[in-house]
């Protein structure tokens, strides 16, 4: 089901004071201001998790990677099976920063999206072209690829249950942010090539999200496109203020 969602991805930042900070600063700012209509998730460090996921909000929590193992002698890995335990719903899978420095492959997040659908838990799953592959005008057959390769194979299903976020990435932590019409060609690609796979009515449910530089500055231009359904946010994530004025960045008829 298409749902407008803002989604903040701490990566390896805060200690675990300031982390209870800025969950409870968020909290209580979205409690001054509330959000009903938008899917509001936050993707703080493994360690986090089940504090987070028990808390008493509609704030949903994301873990940012898992393990493509069921469970075993896989020394340090956390399973989609651990994560589901504790209450987390969703998992971020195959962010560029795990592709590039953790060498994740296609047959790798593969292996992750079936055992995130297995254990009931939501993909959100990452695409993006480097910036060499966008001044080459590759752009496209790399986002046809990355989607088709991890995601294809999935029945309609099982397909519908993901979340697809376009993160180019030389947006993403440079502060080079797509332009909206970048973006918007892109998602309106990604819905096309979902309904060439699938049909129609399953790209036109499936959520997709922008990352890469959004801030509180440029959401409200990027949320606007039609085929934009919210954001994956990094560094603007970190600054209550700044995340709760995404949260509120959608035109007024779409939230
Ligand atoms: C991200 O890491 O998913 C991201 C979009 O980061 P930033 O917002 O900092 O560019």
């Amino acid at each position: 089901m298409r749902k407008k969602i803002v989604c903040g991805n701490w990566k390896m930042n805060l200690l675990n004071s300031e982390a209870i900070n800025l969950v409870e600063k968020i909290i209580f700012l979205l409690k001054e201001n509330p959000a009903p209509k938008i899917e509001k998730i936050i993707a703080p460090p493994f360690i986090y998790l089940n504090e987070f996921s028990k808390k008493s909000t509609d704030i949903k929590i994301a873990a940012q990677n898992c393990s493509s193992e069921n469970n075993g002698a896989f020394t340090g890995e956390i399973s989609a099976k651990m994560i589901a335990s504790v209450g987390t719903k969703y998992v971020i899978i195959g962010h560029s920063e795990r592709r590039n420095y953790f060498s994740e492959d296609a047959n790798t997040l593969t292996k992750k999206i079936n055992l995130c659908l297995e254990n009931k838990l939501q993909p959100i799953f990452c695409i993006g072209e480097t910036l060499e592959q966008r001044t080459s005008n590759n752009q496209f057959k790399i986002i046809k690829t990355q989607l088709a390769e991890s995601t294809f194979h999935l029945n309609e299903t099982d397909f519908s249950k993901l979340i697809i976020a376009y993160e180019p990435v030389w947006a993403i932590g440079t502060g080079k942010t797509a332009t909206k019409d970048q973006a918007q060609e892109m998602h309106q690609f990604i819905r096309k090539i979902i309904s060439e796979k699938y049909n129609a009515e399953i790209a036109q449910n499936c959520s997709i999200l922008y990352g890469g530089s959004c801030n509180a500055s440029n959401a409200k231009e990027l949320f606007e496109c039609p085929d934009i359904d919210g954001g994956l946010i990094g560094g603007a994530s970190l600054k209550a203020e700044d995340f709760v004025r995404i949260i509120h960045s959608f035109p007024t008829t779409k939230s």
